[in-house]
């Protein structure tokens, strides 16, 4: 049965905002980050036991980043996360570098809480037999899909685009919210976008209206509401994303400003997108009806 503040979609937060790859165009801005940037485990604890509050299970909670594996407390943010939310399906993504070699208590507490790991398989070398060997010695899940080859490009950065056309064009390829801060976005772009501007002397607005404030008085539905509309923040969004052969990063701009894709592409390109979408729509159905 379908719990009555059951959040239906998949959660993404951040356990670092750097990482030790540097890809091109990275959606999270992780190459624009000046040194090191850990996520405070205690304003992590006090977000999801405010989130616990207003929903009582969540489809997915995903510890992503930068790169999680790097943050020194990763197995305390799995215990928490596993704990406050007994029921969701938990992923760690990463692009793999460390994987193979995280002690065991990591590997074991991935077990024990049931911790998906999910590899964003990059065009580098990685040792992945003994990456699967290790998993399968310590009974962890773990999803190593295809290599990624290609990276969307994400910015208008005239700044005027149809915000009602992008977020259509986005949310048929994603609808992955973000929370971070005590803060729920409806995508990792606006609590990032900082990053980009620092480094490349912009302004891009993040205004009061491209976020829930979680600690406010907020009601379940006010937030599923927010979650289903396109944000002022869209309009710096390219309706159409264009792609890139993945590359490592050279901090060049153009690595995030996206022109308008050919409609033919475009079209092909959201329906695979939806049907991926399809099947998760029928998990979730399955996990909660
Ligand atoms: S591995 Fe992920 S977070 Fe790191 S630079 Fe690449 S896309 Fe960004
Ligand atoms: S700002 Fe809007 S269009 Fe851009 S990524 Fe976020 S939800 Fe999608």
């Amino acid at each position: 049965m379908k719990d009555r503040n059951y959040f239906p979609y998949i959660l993404e937060t951040h356990l670092t905002d750097h990482c030790n790859l540097n890809c091109k165009g990275c959606s999270h801005f992780a190459p624009l980050v000046k040194g090191e940037a850990f996520t405070d485990i205690e304003i992590f604890k006090r977000d999801f036991k405010r989130f616990k509050q207003l929903f009582s299970d969540i489809y997915e909670i995903r510890l992503i980043g930068g790169e999680p594996l790097l943050h020194p407390d990763l197995v305390a943010f799995c215990e928490f996360t596993r704990d406050i939310y007994p029921k969701a399906n938990i992923s760690i993504f990463t692009n793999g570098k460390r994987l193979s070699g995280m002690p065991d208590v990591f590997w074991n507490t991935c077990s024990e809480k049931n911790i998906l790991i999910k590899l964003s398989y990059y065009p580098i070398d990685l040792p992945i037999d003994k990456i699967k060997q290790k998993a399968k010695t310590h009974h962890v899940r773990i999803k190593i899909p295809k290599q990624i080859k290609q990276f969307s490009k994400l910015l208008n950065i005239n700044g005027n685009s149809d915000p009602h056309q992008s977020f259509k064009s986005c949310r048929a390829m994603y609808k992955c919210l973000f929370l971070g801060n005590g803060k729920l976005y409806s995508c990792s772009l606006p609590p990032h976008i900082h990053l980009f501007n620092e480094y490349f002397h912009k302004d891009i607005h993040v205004s009061e209206n491209d976020y829930i404030n979680i600690f406010e008085d907020v009601d379940p539905s006010d937030i599923i509401e927010f979650t289903n509309r396109p944000i002022p923040m869209c309009r710096w969004c390219v309706t159409r994303r264009s792609f890139m052969k993945w590359d490592k990063s050279k901090k060049d701009i153009n690595e995030w400003i996206g022109n308008d894709e050919d409609l033919l592409t475009h079209f092909f390109r959201m329906s695979k997108y939806h049907s991926i979408n399809l099947y998760h729509q029928a998990k979730k159905y399955l996990k909660h009806r």
